[in-house]
């Protein structure tokens, strides 16, 4: 984008009264009063400012519902008192289509409500806007006067400015318990699904995605030089994309386009002028973007809506730069958190400081999406399937999960927060139950030797783990690195990050797998396409096959890594063997230059590839041909055997791993490997849970990777099973019609005292 050039002189002085009343606002809100107080001043002044007779704020309740929350002029007695359905009247229609209204004369428009109560008899015309943030609806702005009158653009642009305003002076709202709101909230406990078991206790803190703090700002010099900055960053972010040796013609049009969109002269003015007018930069190209979207939203040209989602993109790329500070931060977090979102993605996860939070509450999540397997290697308790929770909990509320039963508690009673207490007691005689074993080998009753390996990918996953047994890392993510990034490591910093890993794990072996991106595990800063079934799209293997340089310098990045090393390297969601064979040559390539340039190589090289795509079920004596290892990933091949998407919490726990046919499936796989004599394991999250690591070593399998946090139980369960007499009960029941084995396999290991 060119400078950002100052208004004109005339506008300026247009905007002169306009910046005044923001600047009072501005000192309202950060003086000690009630939300009330602020709200009831908010409105006066906007009705001051736009010489209306009366201005109204209307608060988004759950269920639908819109609450007349603060008035200047309608009678005060309504306020509290009187509530919309979405859709009725005016307000509720701006809440029903999320756009502004204005009506010159409310008496004749046919969705008018006239609510007696406000006493808004002699009032004429109307003009409102919604007031959202994130996309999430908070309430309804509307101002009224006596006189027939159409409003202007800057006067609605105020109305817009002021909408803004009451979206962050709202997130507050939600930060203090006040008035009914928190006393409806006492005691309320809630059905919930657990995805990863454990109990917490802490203060709520919602998640809200691009969160700007500060909306408006007196330092407009300041915002501009932000502003262009960022620009910049984003530029130089596209150009170098655009260098990217196979980049597509169609990917460099697009890039293209974005580079003229960020130097657009008209664009740029309309953020200038919002940001004159108070407004700092995150929350100018917010406005800008509203509008856009609203102008651009009612074309039916889909080549026009296709340049709306370039747009948004764009403006969010550039909201990240000049966020990039507030993402990291968590210092509003308390040393206890219990985080609430309506879903969680991996990367958002990492951005909050990991110590803090306890447990994680969901809408929607499931237990084998990324996000879930992240939390459960920290051991985060998670639970889902609570409808509409981030309008329903405050921030500070206290909550507490109990992530075993599937409860979630808002405010507890003292009884509950007793009842906690004795469970925190009884978990940890638990985890005392698995104390004895600790040093003792990972053997079942009858001697077979189980190698347990960890799960890993963040730096936390290793050094947490460094008073445990364990044989060595089983899966090693390489992605988690790349997803807390801010930018695709180079070649350099993989080094590092690989020469790291080693370093931490000493002698013990561990299994790098290539990059597995896509679907659920998106890099913020990667060309991220809009899928249908992402899970089913272009991911992983098949995005590090298409972008070649990623997997070239991500494998010379391994083979300089491990320099007098043992180098394992295991390929994901490998679909057919040509895939697989594709990949190795890339890796031999590697060696090759390598040895050319006579580097020091890895003492051995083993190549594994992971299963987790049915195809390869049919080819497996083709398959095991060619790698050294196997390694099944049960969290993608179940979601593909079942054809469930794992992230979809509708559908996500309908069939069950434990079922005679998926078990059938694996011990293929297990037979296959034996006749070749390689090793096989299961990484995905069935070797984590107690009772699935007991039925996979009741099938044979010797070889388990797992979420560290699981080390204490599976040793547990590997301790008190004989591994002779639970093969002969599986096999006898594999051939059973049931859908799940799980109440036989359950009831066989407790009449036998397997810790599961
Ligand atoms: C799996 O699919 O089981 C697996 C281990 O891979 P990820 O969970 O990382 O997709
Ligand atoms: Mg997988």
């Amino acid at each position: 984008m060119g400078v950002i050039k100052p208004s004109l002189k005339r506008k300026e002085k247009k905007n002169l009264n306009a910046q005044e009343t923001l600047r009072e606002l501005k000192k309202i809100i950060k003086q000690n009063l009630s939300v009330q107080e602020k709200l009831d001043i908010i409105t006066k002044l906007t009705a001051e400012h736009l010489k209306t007779q009366a201005c109204t704020f209307y608060i988004m309740r759950p269920g639908e519902v819109l609450e007349l929350y603060a008035t200047y002029r309608l009678d005060k007695k309504a306020v509290h008192e009187t509530f919309l359905r979405i859709g009725e009247g005016l307000n509720g229609e701006v809440a029903l289509r999320r756009k502004p209204l204005q009506v010159e004369n409310v008496w004749s428009h046919s969705g008018f409500v006239y609510k007696p109560e406000t006493k808004e008899l002699n009032l004429n015309s109307f003009a409102a806007v919604p007031v959202i943030h994130q996309d999430i609806l908070i309430g309804v702005l509307s101002v009224q006067k006596k006189e027939q009158y159409r409003f202007n653009d800057a006067e609605i642009d105020f109305l817009f400015i002021i909408s803004m305003i009451l979206s962050g002076l709202l997130l507050n709202l939600l930060t203090h318990n006040e008035g009914k709101v928190a006393s409806a909230r006492r005691h309320k406990k809630l059905d919930a699904v657990c995805l990863i078991s454990g109990l917490a206790i802490g203060k709520a803190y919602v998640h809200k995605r691009i969160q700007f703090d500060t909306i408006l700002s007196s330092d407009k010099l300041a915002e501009q030089k932000k502003l262009i900055a960022a620009i910049r960053k984003v530029e130089e972010e596209i150009s170098q994309k655009l260098l990217l040796p196979d980049i597509t013609h169609e990917q460099a049009e697009i890039f293209k386009t974005y580079l003229m969109f960020t130097r657009d002269k008209g664009w740029a003015k309309k953020i200038n002028n919002a940001i004159e007018s108070g407004l700092t930069a995150e929350a100018a190209i917010q406005k800008v973007l509203n509008e856009i979207t609203e102008r651009m939203s009612m074309m039916s040209d889909p080549y026009i809506k296709e340049r709306l989602h370039d747009f948004q993109d764009l403006a969010g790329r550039i909201t990240r730069h000049l966020n990039k500070k507030q993402v990291k931060s968590s210092k509003r977090l308390s040393k206890n958190t219990i985080l609430v979102a309506k879903n969680l993605g991996p990367v958002e996860l990492l951005d909050y400081d990991l110590s803090k939070i306890k447990a994680i509450v969901l809408e929607e999540g499931s237990q084998t999406m990324h996000m879930t397997i992240v939390a459960k290697s920290l051991n985060i308790p998670v639970v889902s399937g609570i409808k509409d929770i981030t309008n329903s909990i405050l921030n500070d509320d206290v909550l507490a999960v109990d992530a075993v039963n599937g409860f979630l508690y808002i405010n507890p009673s003292d009884e509950v927060l007793d009842d906690f207490d004795e469970r925190f007691k009884t978990y940890k005689q638990r985890q005392a139950q698995y104390l004895p074993f600790k040093n003792q080998p990972s053997e079942t009753k009858d001697g077979v030797y189980i190698s347990l390996n960890i799960n890993a990918g963040l730096p936390t996953d290793i050094s947490n783990t460094k008073n445990f047994q364990y044989d060595g890392i089983g899966l090693y993510r390489t992605e988690l690195p790349f997803m807390s990034a801010e930018q695709l490591p180079d070649l350099k910093e993989q080094i590092a990050i690989y020469k790291n890993v080693f370093k931490e794990v000493g002698d013990k072996k561990v299994i790098f797998r290539t990059l597995d991106i896509g679907s659920d595990k998106i890099l913020p800063y990667f060309e991220n396409k809009k899928e249908e079934n992402p899970a089913m799209g272009w991911r992983s293997i098949r995005i590090t096959l298409d972008r070649r340089i990623i997997l070239k310098t991500q494998l010379r990045a391994l083979v300089k890594a491990s320099h007098g090393k043992d180098l394992n390297v295991m390929f994901p969601m490998i679909t057919t063997i040509d895939e697989l064979k594709e990949a190795k040559k890339l890796l031999y390539a590697e060696l090759k230059r390598e040895q050319e340039k006579e580097g020091i190589l890895p003492t051995s090289i083993q190549i594994g590839t992971m299963i987790e795509v049915p195809s390869l079920l049919f080819q497996l004596d083709e398959l095991v041909e060619e790698v050294d290892f196997v390694s099944i990933g049960t969290n993608d091949l179940a979601q593909f055997f079942f054809a469930t998407d794992r992230t979809n919490p509708i559908i996500w726990d309908k069939y069950d791993a434990l079922s005679p046919a998926f078990l059938k499936a694996l011990q293929q796989i297990l037979m296959a490997c034996e006749k070749k004599n390689i090793p096989c394991s299961v990484c995905g999250e069935m070797a984590s849970r107690p009772l699935e690591a007991f039925t996979l070593i009741a099938l044979g399998f010797t070889h388990l990777s797992m979420n560290p946090a699981s080390l204490g139980s599976i040793k547990a369960v590997t301790r008190t099973t004989n591994r002779q007499e639970a093969n002969h009960f599986i096999n006898t029941h594999l051939n059973d019609s049931d859908a799940s084995l799980r109440t036989l396999l359950k009831a066989f290991a407790t009449d036998h005292n397997i810790l599961i």
